[in-house]
């Protein structure tokens, strides 16, 4: 190969970022060259050609200028980081060879690309890092941002919490040490991933069988990529000096950071911005502080419970649809949807900011008209975050920037109509919300409306901004005027009456001069051509003008970018301000979104206590309320309490409605928890520090973990972490197994829950031994779902009632299904057996004896819920009152033996 200036312009460009594809630009063309040529010709489709065809030719490969969004975007999506290097001089002003530079690297976490980027989403940088070796389970420092807000926040975590963290942030990019020092379950070790580029980042593996905290978040395995970064990056000095003198502050203890306790966040956070100083190479100062991000300030959701509410995604294919986040998203904005998004991945943990939030939304609910007129108002605001962090990274187009000045020009209006409310929330956003009269101004009046996306292509600037501006358009358009004057001067001053002045493309303006007239011409004129009947001739004036009139659209032009970039800086330099309005703008876009869905779903404002309760009157599952025909979802009660209970074990056949029963409360603890009213008539609901969800292991095995391990792995963890505030749902325990292991290993997590959590449990089971849990628990209840036979056809009521479910009714499926007589007879026979022997000589079920004696009020309380049977009806009509426990439990175990003796098989004894 020959060593062309222009080569070594390249290698020099590339040795600055060597595990990026570098795109070099050349005229109009962006091209590859060497391995990346080859990575980009696979990748992207592209034809592989070379420079010349000697033996060494280099590989290259290429696509015009204008295609560059759409192959960023492939390659962006594939993992890859991709090095921009433009021509940073214009080719016919440049004195040999072109200059040119890497003007940005795009990396799936820093992007500001309008294109790039899906409005409604987060795009996340995250950095992590580990403590030292010494430290076998220490903690975790995690950094993230969102560059497109410039929300910088860091935290340090419990080891054994940073894969739920980084599952709630769940950032496009994150970067890590080069050599992590302590391996996490889940993070690719060095060499074992690497992209199509041989690059050393990569996607989230598979994690089988872990018991440790794996990430098994099929949104976080897709769309994180791990970027490895060298170990100095992540040094505490560094991040230091690197976080002080960005901020421009002595310490970081402004920010609530101690360099000697807050080291590992300190530290991630330093790799942020190193990264980011790396790739964007611009301005960065809308990132204008450090937050402390408090664990405990949030209401805590795992992944698995994350993943098993479908509150983002759903479970069967991904999609945002069907989910929570679909339901109570009702923004009109982009960036309300990524607040709404960012409230639901972090609901409140404390009464006082749900309220103020709950305050808002009720005022509005209670004003349709005013919901109606911002939510029309909304419409008219762009996305100003996203806007301002193309302005301040120095990529905002023209009209980015008018884009900006239609939202300020519609802010008055939207303002006056929150000026003056009650609630303290929409009086704050009202005093955040300012209205800029003089950036408004200066851009109205210097831009037009409807700016071009290209800044050096004019049509930006109104006419009467720039004097200079104006000559030169006046010019470029001819000079009409000017040759009009001229041709009349000229005629006066030869007395030429018809001498005229043209114009064409071989001698640019002349005048001509009919031959009749030869005679006349003055000294000055220049003869350049004779026509049929005239002389054509040119002056050192006209050529002036004419010189001037040709280069003034490309002067102009460049005028027009020198005062775009002007308003540009003067917008960069307002940023702050600005973003504190465009965060208000989203925070009343999510609460006008909440309010609206309230409004029309009927849902009430939930009152929020601080004892573990659940008081729901008419609650309904918000995603399938809204998708059932109106009014035909069942609506259901919750109650629990200390008092009332607090384990609500839920009965009843397969599609009965137990999984949506349950899932319904814990969406609405979640719901009420980020300040959102709840779909009911009524509810109390007590605070939560943490939402469990363990539900259906359907879709585990396609992920290639064991689906009992993964159940028994995610129930081990809540009991060991929930706290009597907590909230658990879970359904179908011990489904994986054998029968007898899954109902006893049922029965022992809800004897551990009573025991030791006390915690808030709603419990969906088919198992219906588990329904005389409630005989000998105190904090247990029966509920089971209501199923009716009614013409021959099974029919679920979806009603939740008081007691046990009834126990044949498998049998009775089976009959309606078809299944013989005899069969279904003898099925009977050998139920009642199995439940005569499944009582022990006191009458209370035999597995989970556990010798505490029963009180007699739990008997009564689970026998006049249970089914018709001739013991229970014997027991019905016991009184009580009149015997002590003892006497009444030998009462019964008498009745018992009597009837054990009827019992030949015949299955009338079990009559239904
Ligand atoms: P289970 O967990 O008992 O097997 P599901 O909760 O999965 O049952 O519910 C089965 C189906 O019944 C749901 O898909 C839904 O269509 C319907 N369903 C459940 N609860 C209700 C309800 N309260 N009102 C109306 N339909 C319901």
């Amino acid at each position: 190969m020959v060593e062309t200036p222009m080569m070594r312009q390249y290698q020099d460009a590339k040795a600055a970022c060597p595990d990026a594809l570098l795109l070099f630009r050349m005229g109009d063309f962006y091209e590859l060259f060497f391995d990346d040529a080859r990575t980009a010709a696979r990748l992207l489709g592209l034809a592989l050609t070379s420079r010349d065809k000697s033996e060494n030719a280099v590989p290259m490969a290429g696509f015009p200028h204008h295609q560059l969004e759409s192959y960023l975007a492939k390659l962006v999506s594939l993992g890859l980081r991709v090095a921009i290097c433009e021509q940073t001089e214009d080719p016919r002003q440049a004195k040999g060879l072109v200059k040119r530079e890497v003007t940005r690297v795009v990396t799936p976490g820093t992007l500001t690309d309008e294109a790039l980027l899906d409005p409604r989403e987060n795009n996340y940088l995250a950095a992590l890092v580990t403590s030292p070796r010494e430290q076998a389970e220490g903690n975790i420092g995690l950094a993230w941002v969102e560059l497109s807000t410039g929300r910088f926040q860091a935290a340090t975590v419990p080891q054994s919490r940073w894969a739920d963290q980084l599952a709630c942030i769940a950032p496009a990019e994150c970067l890590i040490e080069e050599d992590l020092p302590v391996p996490l379950a889940g993070i690719p070790q060095v060499g074992q991933v690497g992209n199509q580029n041989g690059q050393s980042t990569g996607h989230l593996p598979l994690a089988a069988g872990h018991a440790s905290p794996v990430i098994s978040n099929g949104q976080l395995q897709e769309k994180t990529l791990f970027t490895r970064r060298p170990v100095w990056a992540f040094s505490l000095p560094t991040a230091i000096e690197l976080l002080t003198s960005h901020f421009g502050t002595a310490t970081l203890e402004g920010f609530g950071f101690d360099a000697g306790t807050d080291v590992l966040a300190i530290r991630a956070a330093g790799a942020i911005l190193d990264y980011l100083r790396e790739t964007q190479k611009a301005s960065l100062s809308h990132l204008d502080r450090l937050l402390r991000y408090h664990a405990g300030s949030t209401l805590e959701i795992d992944q698995s419970t994350r993943r098993s509410l479908e509150i983002t995604h759903t479970l069967r294919d991904g999609r945002r649809e069907g989910t929570l986040l679909a339901v109570l998203d009702r923004t009109v904005t982009s960036m309300g949807s990524r607040l709404m998004a960012e409230w639901v991945a972090n609901p409140l943990a404390e009464i006082a900011p749900i309220n103020q939030r709950l305050d808002a939304i009720a005022e509005l609910v209670a004003d349709a008209r005013l919901t109606g007129d911002l939510r029309e108002k909304l419409r008219g605001i762009y996305d100003v975050q996203r806007l301002l962090a193309r302005i301040i990274t120095g990529r905002a187009s023209p009209r980015d920037l008018s884009h900006v000045s239609q939202t300020l020009a519609a802010l008055p209006a939207l303002k006056a109509k929150i000026t003056g409310r009650r609630s303290e929330l929409l009086s704050h956003l009202d005093i955040q919300i300012d209205l800029y009269p003089e950036i408004r101004e200066r851009l109205e009046t210097a831009m037009v409306e409807n700016c071009p996306l290209q800044s050096r292509e004019g049509g930006i600037i109104r006419p009467g901004y720039h004097a200079e501006l104006d000559g030169l358009r006046e010019l470029a358009t001819g000079g009409k005027q000017w040759i009009a004057r001229y041709q009349a001067e000229e005629a006066v001053r030869t007395g030429i009456a018809n001498l005229k002045v043209g114009f064409n493309k071989v001698f640019g303006y002349y005048i001509e001069v009919t031959h009749s007239h030869g005679y006349k011409i003055p000294e000055n004129y220049i003869r350049k051509q004779t026509v049929k009947n005239a002389e054509r001739y040119i002056t050192p004036e006209l050529k002036e003008y004419e010189e001037k009139v040709l280069t003034a659209d490309e002067r102009a032009k460049h005028l027009e970018y020198d005062l775009f970039m002007e308003l540009r800086e003067f917008v960069a330099g307002q940023v702050r301000r600005l973003q504190a309005t465009a965060a208000a703008l989203a925070q009343l876009d999510v609460l006008v979104g909440l309010a609206d869905l309230a409004r029309s779903r009927n849902y009430c404002r939930p009152t929020l206590v601080d004892e573990p309760v659940l008081a729901i009157r008419d609650g309904r599952h918000p995603v399938l309320d809204g998708l059932l025909p109106d009014g035909s979802f069942v609506p259901n009660d919750t109650v629990a309490s200390p008092d009332e209970g607090l384990i609500l074990l839920i009965t009843g056949p397969n599609m009965a409605g137990k999984s949506t029963y349950i899932r319904q409360v814990a969406s609405m603890t979640l719901m009420a928890q980020i300040g959102s009213f709840v779909p009911a008539r009524e509810a109390t609901m007590g605070l939560a520090d943490h939402i469990f969800a363990r539900v259906g292991a359907s879709d585990e095995l396609s992920r290639g973990q064991s689906t009992f391990m993964v159940e028994m792995t995610e129930t081990a963890r809540i009991l060991n972490t929930a706290t009597p505030r907590s909230l658990v749902i879970l359904d179908e325990i011990g489904r994986g197994t054998s029968t007898y292991d899954g109902v006893s290993l049922a029965w022992a997590v809800v004897e551990y829950l009573h025991d030791h959590s006390g915690c808030r449990t709603l419990f969906a089971t088919h198992y219906h031994e588990l329904t005389d849990l409630a005989k000998t628990l105190s904090s247990v209840r029966n509920l089971n779902v209501a199923v009716r036979e009614w013409d021959e056809q099974v029919v679920f009521l979806h009603k939740i009632l008081e007691g046990a479910a009834d126990k044949s009714y498998g049998i009775h499926v089976a009959r309606l299904a078809g299944v013989p007589a005899e069969v279904n007879h003898r099925a009977k026979q050998i139920l009642a057996q199995l439940e005569q022997e499944h009582l022990d000589s006191e009458g209370r079920p035999k597995i989970g004896v556990r010798g505490k004696k029963t009180r007699a009020g739990d008997l009564q309380l689970t026998l006049f819920a249970a089914e018709v049977h001739p013991l229970v009806e014997k027991v019905r009509c016991l009184d009580l009152d009149s015997l002590t426990p003892m006497a009444a439990l030998q009462k019964l175990h008498e009745w018992q033996s009597e009837l054990l003796g009827e019992l030949p098989g015949t299955p009338q004894t079990r009559p239904r």
